[in-house]
């Protein structure tokens, strides 16, 4: 993008063709909108668009395309590399942009591209469906599901990207097309796990499923002493469970050098009378600390990982996919596991498997369909503090583990991934999004995600 330098006639031209806001650096709102979850990312665009219907992102996508302006695109914030907000550029915020409109009889929810996860769980659940979305309900449901979106139920009825019917999106040249099995499939393909590398989607249409309220859920904590065991249980039956159970190992050394402890995030979906069948392997762990896991409600649980105060905190995260847990990546992950008073320092997993990996690596863009589960580092410290050592311990105790990796999630990309890591991780598909980039955005306007470069001509 080049520098801008708009002449404030243009800029009043476009902020009137509007019918939501155009804001400038010092208006009400700006801050808000430029700034990530992760207050790491500290950037400030020239323009801040937050359209208030598709005509006005359709504007927005045309005006930064002829002034070839960078642009970023925020649903949720929660990008981990910092990819919805830009220095100088254009951001299109979809903040007031959000909405999910159930219709049972067909058994879908049409959601607005800016909506957060919690939304379209309280509207589907109101009607006794749901849908698999993420695992904190302020994620966007625009970055998650473009990336593939794992979550509690995901093992059950597949990732967010399996259970879509359609998507309305804004390409390059400025259309709204229709995306769908049946209309512009190669699209529809890309669109699914190519992040947001093929335009602004206005609209998301996911295929809802019946399902109880109540699923059997909590928190089982031992003392981080256990650590070896958890993990080991978590080798052995991660691949081994039945789809309707979710859980996650998660090791975490509090600031301050509180003690740290290895806990188990779990919600079983199944029926109620087969529950203690399925946690017996988790509870032949040990006796835990403190055991949460009760009948809840399957909304609650969905808050129940909600960050009170995110913004206070910086985090660095490296992650990776893994298809088993071998001794020795335990024993890298335990050894290479130091905290420190001055920050979090944490390990943890994200429960794929199940019907996420039956779905073939070429039926969608998403490729890593052989992942038992996505395992991610993380530091981190309070905003304000110089990260540099906080993301340098993450990094080291990374390269410890990184060989028994096998590509990484989009959506956890690091900041530092190269165009040739992000290719090699799209596999066997790289070469259908290439193709599919080049007639979509054959200027790179969408570059601000896991970026698909178009072919030179
Ligand atoms: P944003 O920062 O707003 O956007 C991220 C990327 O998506 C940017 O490149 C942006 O341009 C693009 N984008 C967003 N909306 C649109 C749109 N409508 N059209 C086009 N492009 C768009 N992932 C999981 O799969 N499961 C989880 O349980 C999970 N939990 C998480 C919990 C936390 C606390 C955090 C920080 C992340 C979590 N993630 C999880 C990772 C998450 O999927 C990614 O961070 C994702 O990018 C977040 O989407 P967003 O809309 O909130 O982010």
């Amino acid at each position: 993008g080049r520098p801008v330098t708009l002449s404030s006639a243009e800029v009043r031209e476009f902020a009137e063709s509007l019918k939501g806001q155009l804001l400038l650096r010092g208006d009400a709102g700006y801050d808000e909108a430029r700034l990530l979850l992760n207050p790491s990312f500290d950037k400030h665009p020239a323009l801040i668009v937050q359209p208030a219907d598709a005509g006005d992102i359709q504007k927005a996508v045309n005006f930064a395309r002829e002034l070839n302006l960078l642009l970023a695109v925020k649903c949720g914030g929660h990008s981990h590399s910092g990819q919805s907000t830009c220095e100088r550029g254009m951001q299109i915020d979809l903040k007031s942009f959000r909405g999910a409109t159930v219709d049972a009889t067909a058994k879908r929810v049409s959601v607005k591209g800016g909506s957060l996860l919690g939304l379209v769980d309280r509207e589907s659940m109101a009607q006794g469906l749901v849908t698999p979305l993420g695992t904190v309900s302020h994620t966007g449901v625009g970055g998650l599901t473009l990336g593939g979106g794992f979550g509690r139920i995901a093992r059950r009825y597949g990732m967010a990207i399996d259970n879509l019917n359609s998507m309305d999106v804004v390409t390059a040249d400025g259309q709204l097309r229709h995306a769908s099995s049946r209309e512009n499939p190669d699209l529809f393909w890309g669109l699914r796990g190519g992040s947001g590398n093929f335009g602004v989607v206005t609209n998301f249409e996911f295929n809802l499923h019946p399902m109880q309220r109540q699923v059997i859920a909590g928190k089982v904590t031992f003392p981080i002493e256990k650590a070896r065991d958890v993990l080991s249980m978590y080798a052995d039956y991660a691949r081994a469970a039945p789809d309707d159970l979710y859980f996650d190992p998660m090791l975490v050394l509090p600031p301050g050098g509180a003690p740290g402890v290895a806990q188990l995030d779990v919600c079983y979906s199944g029926p109620a009378k087969d529950a203690d069948r399925a946690l017996a392997p988790l509870r032949k762990v040990g006796t835990p600390m403190s055991d949460t896991i009760k009948a809840m409600d399957y909304v609650e649980v969905q808050r129940s990982g909600d960050w009170a105060d995110a913004r206070m905190l910086g985090t660095y995260i490296k992650g990776g996919f893994i298809s088993a847990m071998p001794a020795d990546l335990i024993a890298a992950l335990i050894d290479g596991f130091k905290g420190d008073p001055r920050r979090t320092t944490a390990v943890f997993f994200q429960h794929c498997g199940g019907a996420c990996g039956r779905v073939p690596e070429d039926a969608t863009a998403f490729a890593n369909r052989y992942a038992m589960a996505n395992m991610m580092i993380m530091s981190g410290w309070r905003h304000g503090d110089d990260p540099t050592d906080h993301i340098e311990a993450a990094r080291r105790h990374w390269s410890t583990v990184e060989k028994f990796t096998r590509g990484f999630y989009v959506n956890d990309m690091p900041r530092e991934a190269t165009a040739k890591d992000i290719n090699a991780n799209y596999r066997g598909n790289y070469k259908k999004l290439a193709a599919l980039k080049t007639k979509y955005d054959p200027s790179n306007l969408f570059r601000l995600n896991a970026n698909v470069q178009p072919l030179r001509a």
